[in-house]
């Protein structure tokens, strides 16, 4: 660190995200992404024509974009918050609502912390259930905002909607973020909830399943007055949030929704699968409600697996902190991504 660095940031510790080989060919199963490509709509939005007007600034607005969406959800377009990823609308919510500080589990994505210290917030770590699922009463009467991914990463567990509407109705004076990351994999979405709970704010992103991950688009949903603190914050930072390419993109995503919606499906079948044969093979695994697994082997080491499949070119996520230590979270890729999965797992096994 130089000796320039402001002294709020000295001791920030960054998200360290998955790892993005850029040489060897890896079976890549760690970052949730999709294994199938953008639609046809996507591809031809994304031309030569779109790359020319790359000399003008992207709309500030994002309205494409918002409009597209608000159709779909049903909702306003006022609304709809449009950034660059999720992450960034993540952070935007952490700034505007968490002056109280921020409530959170102990196994869950590992970018709330960070951004909670970089906003210089106090974090709440409110620790899952023995068995890993989340209590929301226990995100009752703490006088302050918290953020659930919902379905949760990476146990790939739910909380069914009724319960979040009853940790927002417990106090109205607070936000309660619903980061539906991995909804579209046979969660149930919160966003029908925004007309009633003014303090509700459901965050989705193109990543994961609309095949957008290096697009890096994402939004939140809520009532409209969230939304303008969210669209003055980014107006205070960087107007131009989105770039032209991606909002092309973004929008001829959500009118192919249909495409998208089978490639949910196939993952969600490819998922049933591989849960099968890793429970075959001794492991355990919950079921999940996401495009990913996470699995344990009562006599095999999480870290050790995680190398041992690195070095025959399988890349699945292993985080080391102690309680999850033992696990791996493996993307649901196609299947025969997932068949060569399991039959290396199986030659691990002798
Ligand atoms: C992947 C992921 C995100 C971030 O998505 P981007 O839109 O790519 O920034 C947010 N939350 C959770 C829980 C995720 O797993």
């Amino acid at each position: 660190m130089s000796s320039y660095m402001n002294s709020r940031f000295r001791n920030l510790s960054p998200y360290t995200p998955g790892e993005q080989p850029q040489g060897r060919k890896y079976v890549k199963l760690n970052t949730n992404e999709s294994p199938f490509p953008p639609s046809e709509g996507v591809l031809e939005a994304v031309n030569r024509s779109e790359a020319e007007l790359l000399r003008l600034y992207s709309d500030p607005t994002s309205d494409p974009v918002k409009n597209v969406l608000a159709e779909r959800y049903e909702v306003e377009p006022d609304q709809v918050f449009v950034t660059n990823g999720s992450d960034e609308a993540l952070n935007y919510a952490f700034m505007a609502f968490g002056e109280d500080g921020i409530a959170f589990a102990d196994v869950t994505y590992g970018f709330y912390g960070v951004i909670a210290d970089f906003n210089g917030l106090r974090s709440r770590i409110i620790p899952l259930e023995e068995d890993m699922t989340l209590d929301p009463d226990k995100y009752k009467g703490i006088h302050m905002a918290c953020v659930i991914a919902n379905p949760n990463a990476p146990t790939g567990l739910m909380v069914p909607v009724d319960r979040i509407a009853g940790i927002a109705a417990s106090d109205p004076s607070h936000v309660v973020i619903v980061d539906e990351a991995y909804v579209d994999f046979g969660g149930e979405s919160a966003v029908r909830l925004i007309r009633e709970y003014k303090n509700i704010l459901v965050v989705h992103t193109f990543s994961k399943s609309r095949s957008l991950a290096g697009a890096r688009v994402g939004y939140a949903i809520g009532d409209e007055a969230l939304i303008r603190d969210l669209e003055t914050l980014k107006y205070s930072s960087n107007p131009y949030n989105v770039n032209r390419i991606s909002m092309a993109a973004a929008v001829a995503a959500v009118k192919d929704g249909e495409y998208y919606r089978k490639n949910c499906r196939t993952i969600m079948e490819n998922r049933a699968w591989t849960v099968e044969e890793l429970r075959k093979l001794g492991f355990s695994c919950r079921d999940s409600l996401t495009n990913f697994v996470f699995a344990e082997h009562p006599d095999m080491d999480g870290r050790k697996l995680y190398l041992d499949l690195k070095e025959r070119g399988i890349l699945v996520r292993h985080f080391d902190s102690e309680r999850i230590s033992n696990y791996n979270r493996i993307t649901i890729g196609t299947r025969e991504q997932m068949e060569f999965l399991i039959s290396t797992i199986r030659e691990l096994q002798g």
